[in-house]
């Protein structure tokens, strides 16, 4: 596995392998890598797989959350070397991704950056955005590969993609769970022994709610009884539940309004912020 940190050398190695005829998928992350990361080079159908580590501060609305963000380097290159899954890692510095001389571009996502994570995080599409058409300038994938985990970063970036007219192809891989059925995540490391043992709650409540709304619950009701579990449960401090168009990620108040239908749910438990969703129909 080639590691770099400077653009440049990135550059020269691909374009080498693109004068090979050989084509490239890339992962980004902002490492602690898991499972779930790995899953996303494993998908990956490309002769070459690239995954960036980069805990990109533009998109960062809360200073304690990018201070705290887990920033593990030798643990992520021993994963990627014993899964096997990369064959080029890139380690930028911030000045490598932002030179002084970077001009950020702005996209207007309309009212899909407006709800959801939009609502709860303003600013935080703007930096992600940016820092994925800053990375995807860089690396000029044939493919890029993310999680469904981040249904509503999958949404904004496929606007991106389509904003800027790109020939890239995006794939969507399903989330990786551990055992127990809580999401894999960089952030579940910070959450204590008895915050561990809750957090698959989550899922269950998303899993059941799903159930429930297909055998006609209504939404409000459904999202009632998983705000009611959570807050019994204790720990949780739930930010939003809700059902959107997968489309449009506008909200839906009823299941027969749309044919794609994803609920999707964002909580505190402790001090570690979780989101989660499920397809409910498509
Ligand atoms: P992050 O490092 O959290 O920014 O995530 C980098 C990429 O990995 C994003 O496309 C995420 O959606 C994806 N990802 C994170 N967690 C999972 C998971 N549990 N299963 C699949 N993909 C994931």
């Amino acid at each position: 596995m080639w590691i770099f940190k400077q653009v440049a050398d990135l550059q020269l190695k691909i374009s080498q392998w693109k004068a090979e005829g050989k084509t490239v998928g890339f992962v980004p992350t902002m490492g602690a890598l898991h499972a779930g990361h790995v899953s996303l080079l494993q998908a990956a159908k490309t002769d070459i797989r690239v995954c960036s580590i980069f805990v990109n501060p533009t998109q960062f609305n809360d200073a304690t959350d990018l201070e705290k963000y887990p920033r593990t380097p030798e643990a992520d290159i021993s994963l990627l070397l014993d899964s096997q899954s990369c064959d080029l890692l890139f380690m930028p510095p911030v000045e490598e991704v932002y030179p002084p001389n970077f001009i950020p571009k702005h996209f207007d996502f309309g009212p899909l950056a407006k709800v959801m994570e939009g609502a709860f995080r303003p600013g935080h599409f703007d930096g992600m955005a940016q820092v994925v058409n800053r990375l995807l300038d860089i690396v000029q994938p044939h493919e890029l590969y993310m999680g469904q985990k981040d249904f509503q970063q999958v949404s904004i970036v496929a606007e991106v993609l389509f904003l800027l007219d790109s020939p890239i192809k995006l794939v969507v891989v399903p989330t990786l769970r551990e055992a127990d059925g809580l999401a894999m995540s960089s952030r579940n490391v910070r959450l204590n022994a008895e915050e561990r043992a809750k957090a698959p709650i989550i899922y269950g409540q998303l899993t059941e709610a799903k159930k429930a709304m297909l055998l006609g619950e209504p939404i409000p009701s459904a999202m009632d009884k998983i705000k009611t579990a959570l807050l019994a449960a204790g720990g949780f401090e739930p930010e939003y539940m809700t059902v959107v168009d997968g489309k449009t990620l506008q909200p839906l108040s009823q299941l027969h309004d749309s044919d794609y239908a994803v609920l999707c749910l964002a909580t505190w438990l402790g001090k570690v912020r979780l989101i989660d969703n499920v397809v409910v129909k498509r």
